[in-house]
């Protein structure tokens, strides 16, 4: 049995470098590539992709596998090795390769459809195609097998070991909470100013200021670097390379400096998770809803908190006076924190945010289920939409085509931004539990007491338990979003007086 565990490791760590190979492909892909190299580079990136295909799937890690019958036996780390390697190996061998390669020859050509029809305006260009994606993924789920919803092994990829009925009753203990806390805000009629949000931020500054807050978070740069993409996103490229790309708009002071936050968090996580992993699987996020965690507790429970700006913001308007000189710190403040409801997702504040995954998660699973066919897609929406946020989309545009997810068939990864919002408050709460003096130190620009808490409760386990285990242990309960609700309204009582 040893001798098959240590010959599975030796497996793992070969699929962890191509892994990271691909990693760097793609970042450089997304960073620097010529415009005539793309072609070429995705010739590439498949090529790695089939060979990762094959490793994961090879005959001979199923043998293995069957080598190691009784994990319980084994210590924690190799037993979470062989249950995350095996669950990886299943899913991987359940779905014929065909399958795979169809879903994303039809995601590449969904994907073309997208664009065409949402610089139109008109969903009818994209149905066909959505139809044919919705189609494989319904294949997809079947293939992976599932007993209670269809929508269960799909959840399954992004959030492990969560079922759909769980997610279920955890929205819905929120979401009546949630609408009264959006309906109060808006009958409370203070609008705070936002206007000097708009003015002119030049890039080199914001750049600055936020290398600036993520030395300070903790991000490490002798083990990673912060680059420009069309969008953000964090990258693993090995245990000592964990990139961050963001992008920054001269004349909006939000998405650069909350976007580079947000990235930040993710890229602390990774840069933890391998301290106590090695060079293995395990050396990863628990879940995308976990990840999602602990960029939005940095963006928005600590990034839009009074505490943090204390000490940051007369440093912000040091590197900008012209456009902050007239702009206290409480009107600073309460501009970055409007609550707003929108009709863009990637818009949205912290509070209504979340409305826009409720309508997502009901669509996919009506969609998936059969109850509702993709050509009445727009006007469920639109229902939706003015159900949910008060607001109907003046077309599709604003409404139905607004995301790229479903292109690709990635169904079931909207529901875990709004896990991690959920986390990150629930992980706050324990963490002013442990640490009386937390907002203290946080004014005084002393951010790395959230890192040290975070790295030992959640980042240097990786994947050692599952999400809801993890939460269970770093905060004494399992995940309730009241704790969401709690931090919302004692926040937005307190801006809007309502
Ligand atoms: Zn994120």
């Amino acid at each position: 049995m040893n001798e098959a565990l240590s010959r599975l490791k030796e497996m793992d760590t070969e699929i962890q470098h191509l892994s990271h190979i691909e990693a760097l492909l793609s970042w450089d892909q997304e960073t620097g590539l010529p415009p005539l190299a793309v072609e070429e580079r995705s010739r590439q990136l498949s090529l790695i992709a089939g060979l990762l295909h094959d490793r994961i799937t090879a005959e001979q890690a199923g043998e293995l596998l069957a080598k190691i019958p009784a994990p319980e036996g084994l210590p924690d780390a190799d037993r979470a090795f062989v249950r995350e390697f095996a669950r990886r190996y299943d899913r991987k061998t359940r779905v014929p390769k065909k399958l795979v390669v169809e879903l994303a020859r039809q995601g590449a050509l969904s994907q073309n459809r997208w664009v065409e029809a949402r610089s139109a305006s008109d969903f009818s260009i994209f149905a066909p195609s959505l139809e044919a994606v919705v189609s494989l993924v319904r294949e997809m789920a079947s293939a992976l097998g599932w007993e209670e919803q269809a929508y269960d092994p799909l959840l399954d990829e992004y959030e492990p070991y969560m079922k759909t009925q769980e997610l279920e009753r955890i929205f819905a203990a929120f979401l009546p909470r949630l609408k009264g806390l959006v309906a109060r805000i808006a009958a409370a009629g203070r609008e705070p100013d936002t206007a000097f949000l708009s003015r002119s931020f030049p890039l080199a500054l914001q750049e600055k200021f936020g290398r600036q807050v993520l030395e300070a978070m903790g991000y490490d740069f002798r083990r990673g670097r912060l680059d420009v993409s069309a969008h953000p996103f964090t990258t693993k490229l090995g245990n000592a390379d964990v990139r961050l790309t963001t992008r920054y708009n001269p004349e909006y002071f939000n998405s650069g400096i909350f976007g580079t936050i947000h990235e930040g968090g993710h890229g602390i996580y990774e840069q933890g998770a391998g301290a106590g992993q090695g060079d293995t699987l395990l050396a990863d996020g628990a879940s995308m809803g976990m990840h999602e965690s602990q960029s939005r507790l940095y963006e928005n429970v600590i990034g839009r908190s009074l505490p943090f700006w204390k000490y940051f913001y007369p440093r912000l308007r040091e590197l900008f006076p012209a456009a902050l000189k007239d702009v206290d710190l409480k009107t600073f403040y309460r501009g970055i924190n409007a609550v707003r409801p929108s009709l863009i997702r990637v818009e949205a504040d912290e509070v209504t945010y979340n409305l826009h995954i409720v309508l997502r998660f009901n669509l996919e699973k009506a969609l998936l289920e059969g109850s509702l066919a993709v050509r009445d897609l727009p006007e469920a929406w639109n229902q939706q939409s003015a159900e949910l946020l008060g607001l109907m989309p003046p077309g599709d545009a604003e409404g139905v085509l607004q995301d790229i997810h479903w292109c690709w068939g990635a169904i079931g990864y909207f529901p875990t931004y709004t896990l991690g919002n959920l986390y990150s408050a629930q992980l706050y709460a324990a963490m002013q539990r442990d640490l009386p003096d937390l907002e203290k130190e946080v004014a005084k620009g002393n951010l790395e007491i959230v890192r040290a808490w975070l790295a030992e409760k959640i980042h240097k386990a990786g994947r050692l338990y599952p999400a809801g285990e993890l939460c269970l242990r770093a905060t004494g309960e399992e995940l309730d979003p009241a704790y969401f609700m709690d931090y919302l309204e004692a926040k937005y009582s307190e801006i809007y007086g309502s």
